[in-house]
C-alpha cells in the first residue's frame, strides 16, 4: 500500500468524499420527504423567571416523528439540518408554524413570547428578515415583539456584517436575539462588542456541571457578569434541579430553562402545564434559598 502513487492516493480521497457527499443527499433527501410527509414537528420548552416564577417565553425545538425509528432529536439529523434550513425551505417551515401556533394561543387568550432556533445559513441569506417580516404581516395581531431568535456565535461570525445587518432590520421591528450556547464558541469580545443581540443564553455545559466543578461556576458568573456589563439580558439552559436554579439566582441570573422547569413538549401540553406551574409552589422558596 505504501507503495502505491500519490495519483491513487487522490484516488482514494476522491472516493471517499463522493461517499460522504452522497450520504449527504440520500439524508437530505429523507429529510424532505419527511417534512412532505408531515413527519416533523415543534416541541415548546419553557422559560421562567427564577424570582416570580413567571413564564417569560417558550423555545420552539425540532423534532422528527420517524415512522419506525421513533421520535428523533436534531443531533441525528443535524448535520443536514444546517443546510437543509434553507435548502429544504425548512426555516421557512419552522417560522410560520411558530406564528400559526402564537396565533392560535393569542385566540385562546394566551399571548406568549416565542423564540426559534437560526442556523447560520439561514441568517446568510439577504433576503432573510424580508421573508420573516413578510411572514409575520400575516398575522397582524401578534407582536413581533413576541419572536425571539436563537443564534450561535459561530452562525454570525461566517458573515458579520451580513449579520450586524440582518439582526438590525429584524430589532428595528422589535424581534429580539439571543446568543445561543454562549461561551462554547470562538468569538472574541470585540465581536461581541459589535453584536446588536440581547440575550446571552449560557450554554448548558457550564451549567449542569457549575454544582461541583468550581471553574464552570466561575465561567457561569463570567458570563453573567459580562451581560450585566454589556446591559444584555442571560438566561442559563440546562437547569436540571433546584440547586442550579438557587445558585444561579444567587450569581444574579434570573431566567432559566431545564429538565427541573419543564422538558420540551407538543404545543397541545403548553397550556396546561403552565396552568400547573401557576399552582405549583416549588420554586416560591427559590428566592429566598438564594440568600441562605
Ligand atoms: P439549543 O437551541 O441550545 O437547545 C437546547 C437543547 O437542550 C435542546 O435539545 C433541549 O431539549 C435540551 N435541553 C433543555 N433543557 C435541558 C436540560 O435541563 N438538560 C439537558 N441535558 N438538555 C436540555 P434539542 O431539542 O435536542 O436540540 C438540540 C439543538 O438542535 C438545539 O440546541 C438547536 O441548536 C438545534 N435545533 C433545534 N431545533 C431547531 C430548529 O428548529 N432550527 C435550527 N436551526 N436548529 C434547531
Ligand atoms: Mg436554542
Ligand atoms: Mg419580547
Ligand atoms: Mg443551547
Amino acid at each position: 500500500l505504501a507503495k502505491q502513487s500519490g495519483k491513487n492516493r487522490y484516488h482514494y480521497y476522491d472516493l471517499a468524499q463522493d461517499k460522504l457527499m452522497r450520504e449527504y443527499h440520500d439524508q437530505l433527501s429523507r429529510l424532505a420527504n419527511a417534512l412532505e410527509q408531515g413527519e416533523l414537528l415543534l416541541v415548546y420548552q419553557p422559560k421562567v423567571d427564577l424570582r416570580d416564577g413567571k413564564v417569560i417565553g417558550l423555545e420552539a425545538l425540532l423534532r422528527w416523528q420517524h415512522p419506525e425509528l421513533g421520535l428523533l432529536l436534531p443531533e441525528s439529523f443535524l448535520k443536514v439540518l444546517e443546510g437543509s434550513m434553507t435548502e429544504l425551505g425548512l426555516g421557512d417551515w419552522v417560522s410560520k408554524q411558530v406564528l400559526q401556533q402564537m396565533e392560535h394561543w393569542r385566540q385562546q387568550g394566551w399571548v406568549l413570547d416565542v423564540s426559534i432556533n437560526i442556523s447560520a445559513s439561514q441568517l446568510q441569506q439577504p433576503d432573510f428578515a424580508d421573508n420573516l417580516l413578510q411572514q409575520l404581516a400575516q398575522f397582524p395581531l401578534l407582536s413581533p415583539a413576541q419572536l425571539g431568535l436563537e443564534l450561535l456565535e459561530t452562525a454570525a461570525l461566517e458573515n458579520i456584517v451580513q449579520s450586524i445587518q440582518t439582526l438590525a432590520v429584524c430589532r428595528a421591528h422589535g424581534i429580539s436575539f439571543a446568543l445561543d450556547d454562549f461561551g462554547t464558541g470562538y468569538s472574541s469580545l470585540a465581536y461581541f462588542r459589535n453584536l446588536p443581540v440581547d440575550m446571552l443564553k449560557i450554554d448548558q455545559s457550564f451549567v449542569s456541571n457549575m454544582l461541583n466543578s468550581p471553574e464552570d461556576r466561575n465561567i457561569v458568573d463570567s458570563i453573567i457578569r459580562l451581560a450585566r456589563a454589556f446591559n444584555r439580558e442571560v438566561i442559563a439552559e440546562g437547569v436540571e434541579s433546584l440547586a442550579h436554579g438557587a445558585m444561579l439566582l444567587q450569581l444574579g441570573c434570573h431566567y432559566c430553562q431545564g429538565y427541573a422547569i419543564a422538558r420540551p413538549m407538543p404545543a397541545a401540553s403548553i397550556i396546561a402545564w403552565m396552568q400547573g406551574w401557576e399552582q405549583q409552589r416549588t420554586w416560591e422558596h427559590l428566592p429566598a434559598l438564594a440568600c441562605a
